[in-house]
């Protein structure tokens, strides 16, 4: 795939040009990074996997009524999607506490939250992506008004739908981080969901065990991240018959 003309490369994706103008295409690497590139691995399979499960996920959540830019899968490792302007925000949503938030305000992981928390952070990774209030989103105009509402609005009911599609195969969703693009479409300009949704990007605990199915298990060296992803999948009902994969570590997970 490397004939097409690289548009972009991040951490887990590459994006190249797409095949008509407007669209793009997104290609799901194995690299897993952790506390601001400080921690790198590659994860046999974890890319073929995350591409099925957000393909799902955002299928699900088109079903639904949220606008995103996912157009269709390609092939194991890639998916067309339209192209939209990134909006600089990580939109975060949590359930229960876990992560930054223990760290910030000295909650117990595991902690219920009495309502679910939207919090905002700033794309930078020299910064190392800053919690930013909307004074500040609005002050640097990161973005307008109406699309920080239509963000918060579309993540709660992101927060709502897939709490009940993961509870339903006994997974709890912790938390998550969203990303929002602008889609230019002649004189309208609208906010759509983009990025990627999958094991990276969510908490993903198992409701009876608390066993962790996402990317903490790489973060904390537990090992069997794949296995853990590939699990999230066979529940979700994609990737049936996903072989088994060998995951190549540092030496430091199990
Ligand atoms: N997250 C992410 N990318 C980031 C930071 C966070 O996908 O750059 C996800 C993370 O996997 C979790 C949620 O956002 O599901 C909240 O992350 P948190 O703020 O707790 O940060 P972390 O502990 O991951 O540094």
């Amino acid at each position: 795939m490397s004939r097409r003309k690289k548009m972009y490369e991040g951490k887990a994706k590459v994006i190249y040009e797409g095949p008509e103008p407007g669209t793009l295409i997104a290609h799901f690497k194995d690299d897993a990074t952790a506390f601001n590139n400080e921690k790198h691995d590659v994860l046999e399979g974890k890319g073929v996997l995350n591409n099925r499960i957000s393909e799902y996920l955002m299928q699900q959540l088109g079903d639904i009524g949220v606008p995103t830019h996912f157009i269709k899968r390609l092939n194991m490792r890639e998916q067309l999607i339209r192209e939209v302007e990134i909006i600089p925000l990580e939109i975060v949503c949590r359930n229960i506490a876990a992560g930054s938030i223990c760290k910030r305000l000295g909650i117990k992981e595991g902690e219920r939250l009495s309502r679910p928390i939207v919090e905002y952070f700033y794309k930078d990774d020299d910064l190392g992506d800053p919690l930013v209030a909307e004074e500040h989103i609005a002050a640097f105009n990161w973005a307008g008004p109406q699309e920080l509402e239509d963000m918060v609005s579309m993540t709660l009911r992101v927060n709502d739908f897939l709490s009940g599609l993961f509870a339903a195969v006994n997974i709890r969703l912790v938390d998550f981080k969203l990303e929002f693009g602008r889609r230019y479409e002649g004189e309208m300009v609208r906010t759509i969901l983009a990025d990627e949704i999958s094991p990276d990007s969510c908490r993903l605990w198992d409701i009876t065990s608390g066993k962790k199915l996402d990317k903490d298990r790489f973060r904390q060296n537990m090992g069997n991240v794949t296995d853990a992803y590939a699990e999230v999948a066979r529940r979700l009902g994609v990737m049936k018959d996903q072989p088994r994969l060998k995951v190549i570590t540092n030496g430091d997970d199990e």
